[in-house]
């Protein structure tokens, strides 16, 4: 499932973008929390379910169990997890970058915000491999910048696909959780074994095999032509793309994973030109005011507006160029 990312601009331009709409709900006793509880539990009695937790623990800053054997696993209960899980229509990780600007320094300073979004009403085990799948993406470092100038559609897919964390590894983690709990699979019901069926494809040895993955996520089938061409020169870097039938689809674009993310790419491209163009507008607005009247956070010394607008008018340059017709 696609890492579905927003932002906001602060503090003067407080403009938020969500690539989807979640309709949310909140935390309470309900059946969705009681599983996720029990789903928690089996998570932390498994070897790579236990790594995961102790990721988690640290990513989100977790209060710990002092009552386990293991220290370093964060505490199971509902309290702890409402700060990190929300109930969603689809499952998803959302990133929400914040950048603020010191004004005394023109130092970029940057808040990064990342919540879980589980699809409510799942069974067991789809709740099971979609958290352990949400939480591969969501303990993970970023791996790409919005206002990167060198950022690129094809270099996008990659990060997105094969950097740590990414869906490569996202798939590689719920298989692994699959071959762990399938000794207890017999005694959970025939879903869980499906799931470790489903994975076998990527046994190479009986051992699980990346480079499996990786080709099933490049396999896009009548999507190819149209992306191609999308895509141009970009193609080139994308070696493994191919007009193989998908295996693998993206859950929030419905699509497979490299038309889905060279979309999402676009929509990020369009909200970070918006941002960047504000940026420019309000730096430029706020040296011509007399100084001492701008709005707070918002003045500037001209060495530190120079400094703002020629790094905003480079981004501009690379990023935002008008599309080719
Ligand atoms: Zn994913």
């Amino acid at each position: 499932m696609v890492s579905a990312m927003a932002w906001a601009e602060s503090p003067a331009q407080s403009l938020l973008v969500h690539l989807s709409s979640p309709s949310l709900s909140a935390w309470g006793a309900s059946k969705d929390d009681q599983q996720l509880g029990q789903v928690l539990i089996l998570l932390s009695q498994t070897e790579s379910g236990r790594d995961l937790l102790r990721r988690a623990q640290k990513a989100f800053r977790l209060p710990t169990d002092e009552r386990s054997e293991d220290r370093s696993l964060p505490r199971l209960d509902q309290n702890t997890w409402k700060s990190v899980v929300v109930w969603d229509h689809v499952s998803r990780t959302d990133a929400v970058l914040t950048r603020h600007f010191d004004s005394t320094t023109g130092e970029e300073l940057r808040e990064r915000q990342v919540s879980v979004h589980l699809k409510r009403g799942q069974s067991y085990s789809d709740l099971f491999f979609d958290l352990s799948h949400e939480l591969t993406h969501a303990v993970a470092g970023p791996n790409w910048d919005p206002y990167d100038p060198q950022l690129t559609a094809s270099r996008y897919v990659i990060s997105a696909l094969e950097a740590p964390g990414g869906e490569i590894d996202a798939i590689f983690v719920e298989c692994k959780l699959a071959f762990e709990v399938a000794g207890n699979a017999g005694a959970l019901g025939k879903e869980w074994s499906a799931h470790g069926l489903r994975c076998s494809r990527y046994l190479s040895n009986s051992q699980m095999d990346r480079n499996k993955i990786k080709a099933e996520f490049y396999r896009v089938g009548r999507w190819y032509s149209d992306l191609a061409s999308e895509l141009g020169e970009e193609k080139d870097f994308l070696p493994l793309l191919s007009g193989d039938s998908p295996k693998l689809y993206s859950s929030t674009g419905g699509a497979p994973y490299p038309v889905a993310l060279v979309r999402e790419y676009q929509e990020i491209n369009m909200a970070a030109c918006a941002n960047s163009k504000k940026r420019l507008s309000s730096v430029t607005e706020a040296n011509r005011r007399p100084a001492g009247t701008a709005d707070s956070g918002e003045e500037y010394s001209s060495a530190i507006s120079d400094q703002i607008r020629g790094k905003t008018e480079a981004f501009l340059r690379l990023r935002c160029a008008a599309p080719k017709s």
